[in-house]
């Protein structure tokens, strides 16, 4: 639903001829009068922000092209933002360019900071991320410091008042604008905006509040689990600065390759090759599954590409009792070297079921199709 785009050339009080320097004149006279600053009342700084948001597209070429076509860059349709002021992100950048930073976020910060996390790879095998298994796992992370328990202090010291800021954490100035004075304020250099500073700092981290430590911890991997998850271990990742609450800890999974098995989520799949032979006359095997040997019954005149499919006999599903199949790939070898007592065999069997070389086995298909694309009739 749009409105009527928004006379923004009205909003600042110039012509649509304007030049940029004298749109930005007409904005930096209405900004003084309608700053918050100077008048609190809603009314005013309604018009602040309106104002704000026409200095914003009129400044801006590509949107004040938009508006002389009669369009309305701060409205969905309009060819720009979607919400009116094009939301307080853009509405902001204007302010503090003018401005300075915003108002929020003041007085110092705490010394102690929220960890990072860490992340951690681990290799399983197949029969490991299918059944589950439990590791100790030796981590590598921040801790905090247990001589000073995380404060960053010497034994018997404390942290003082910094000397620079007062312990406010910031440095303050006056500056000229043409809003006249304004105030601003930058983080304390001499605190990192602490507003305390560590005459006598922990010999063991150097006011860190941590140090680096390997220590092992115990992981139940679940069963299912599968190639490149990660398991979450809250609060087990890095110790923040000045013995911060620690971050979380990943565990990623990394499944190393089974001589057998290739695994496509909780399916596994193999190949199994046969002699023609047995392909033809049947026969049984023994396959190693995930759960001990398995007899495979190879029905007579199994044909190449066939799947067997043992169901159950895959992986575990995540948090689940089910599970997946087992399929087997069935690749039928062609003898490539006969003797003459083979060849012989062969071919009598060959000529007992009529599937003389000279014909094939191919009745029309993709045989006889072949032979009509190279031109020939036989
Ligand atoms: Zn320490
Ligand atoms: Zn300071």
């Amino acid at each position: 639903m749009a409105d009527s785009p928004r006379d923004y050339y009205g909003v600042l009080g110039v012509s649509h001829e304007a030049t940029p320097e004298e749109i930005k004149r007409a904005y930096r006279k209405l900004a003084r009068e309608l700053h918050p600053d100077v008048n609190p009342d809603p009314v005013s700084q309604e018009r602040f922000k309106a104002v704000t948001a026409a200095y914003e597209v009129l400044s801006d070429p590509e949107k004040r092209r938009v508006v002389d076509l009669g369009g309305d860059p701060l409205q969905s349709g309009g060819g720009g933002a979607g919400n009116p002021f094009g939301g307080f992100g853009s509405f902001g950048d204007v302010f503090e360019a003018f401005f300075g930073g915003g108002g929020a976020n003041r007085g110092p910060r705490s010394r102690s900071r929220q960890g990072a996390d860490a992340l951690l790879r681990v290799e399983l095998t197949l029969s490991e991320t299918a059944f589950g298994v439990r590791r100790d796992i030796a981590v590598d992370t921040a801790v905090v410091c247990e001589t000073c328990h995380g404060n960053g202090c010497a034994a018997g010291a404390q942290p003082v008042t910094c000397a620079s800021c007062g312990g406010s954490g910031e440095i303050q100035s006056v500056q000229r604008s043409f809003l006249g004075q304004v105030m601003t304020s930058r983080p304390c250099p001499s605190c990192a905006g602490t507003g305390q500073q560590i005459p006598h700092p922990c010999p063991t981290c150097g006011a860190e509040g941590r140090v680096r430590a390997r220590r092992t911890i115990t992981v139940d991997v679940p069963a299912g689990i599968e190639e490149g998850m990660r398991i979450r271990l809250s609060g087990q990742g890095e110790v923040g600065p000045g013995g911060g609450p620690a971050g979380d800890l990943y565990i990623e999974v990394h499944e190393s390759p089974h001589d057998t098995f290739t695994r496509d989520g909780s399916d596994l799949h193999c190949t199994v090759a046969l002699p023609m032979t047995a392909a033809a006359l049947g026969t049984d095997l023994v396959l190693t599954t995930l759960d001990g040997e398995e007899k495979l019954d190879i029905r007579p005149g199994t044909q190449a590409g066939q799947v067997i499919t043992l169901r159950g006999k895959g992986v575990p599903r995540l948090r689940s009792s089910a599970r997946g199949d087992l399929l087997v790939h069935v690749e039928v070898r062609t003898p490539t070297k006969l003797d003459d007592e083979q060849e012989r065999l062969l071919r009598q069997l060959a000529e007992l079921r009529n599937e003389e070389v000279s014909v094939g086995s191919v009745r029309g298909g993709l045989f006889a199709r072949m032979r009509d694309a190279l031109g020939g009739n036989r």
